[in-house]
């Protein structure tokens, strides 16, 4: 689980809202290192934007993207939100229980 312990702002739901749309057309960050995304560019196809978690609760994300580097810039990219999203889910998944892990074993077991 995380805790997000930052105002969750309009401008980071705006960020999310763009990221779940652009979701739907295809685009998502990846994982490629730890607390780093990798992400298409939606206006440049030849171009990857790479997004830097350093701290998720606080939704502290940098992104290479000229929006991301412009300092003092209005609001979020979705690159971000996207990365952030998918690193809560990776974080966020429940810990199997042993009798979990053993009813999925049982299914390679051979009879
Ligand atoms: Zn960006």
């Amino acid at each position: 689980m995380v805790k997000i312990t930052t105002p969750i702002t309009r401008e980071w739901v705006a960020a999310v809202e763009r990221a779940a749309c652009m979701l739907k057309r295809g685009y998502q960050a990846t994982r490629v290192g730890d607390g780093v995304y990798q992400v298409r560019s939606a206006s440049q196809p030849d171009t990857i934007h790479t997004i830097r978690i350093r701290n998720v609760g606080q939704l502290d994300a940098t992104c290479d993207c000229p929006h991301g580097r412009h300092e003092g810039a209005k609001g979020h990219c979705w690159h971000k939100a996207s990365a952030l999203c998918q690193e809560t889910r990776r974080v966020s998944r429940p810990p199997l229980s042993g009798e979990e892990i053993e009813r999925r074993m049982a299914r390679f077991a051979r009879t």
